[in-house]
């Protein structure tokens, strides 16, 4: 057997904990695009005019040419599907009988990577609208898990 083989005696993975807190803060355009999300179910970006790049979600600074953002712009809550996945297993390693949808759904020049639902993995499409669904005012958090889910638009 070769280096590039697998064992297949080997163990699919190792169980462990790693006892690790962290904190992030989302920054100045962070709080602000989230805080949309929480309050007002709406999604940002901002341009840059210098370098005509849309970014979603929102940031601060172009990466590209370092400008500072200060153009808001709302983007609607319907995007496309640049790219997905399927997911055949659960987080803690068990098998999923039905496979997650994830997507890379695109806004302006950047995107949301979120879960699909309301279709089949024989529906999903590179280039579907999709629309985000948000739960319900009272159960967000100010994440982006205030968005549920993104659905087929129409
Ligand atoms: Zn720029």
């Amino acid at each position: 057997m070769s280096l590039l083989e697998r064992d297949p005696k080997a163990p699919a993975a190792w169980q462990g904990d790693l006892p690790v807190t962290s904190r992030y803060t989302y920054g100045l355009a962070g709080e602000r695009f989230f805080r949309a999300i929480k309050d007002e179910g709406r999604i940002y970006g901002t341009r840059c005019t210098t370098c005509d790049h849309l970014y979603v979600p929102a940031v601060s600074f172009c990466e590209r040419c370092l400008s500072e953002l200060t153009e808001w712009v709302e983007v609607g809550i319907t995007g496309e599907v640049h790219t997905y996945t399927l997911l055949y297993e659960n987080y803690e390693g068990s098998r999923r009988e039905e496979p997650e949808i994830v997507a890379l759904v695109r806004f302006g020049d950047g995107g949301l990577v979120h879960r699909l639902a309301g279709l089949t993995t024989d529906q999903v499409e590179i280039g579907m609208q999709v629309t985000a669904v948000f739960k319900p005012q009272d159960q967000r958090t100010g994440s982006i898990l205030d968005i549920d889910y993104f659905k087929p638009a129409g």
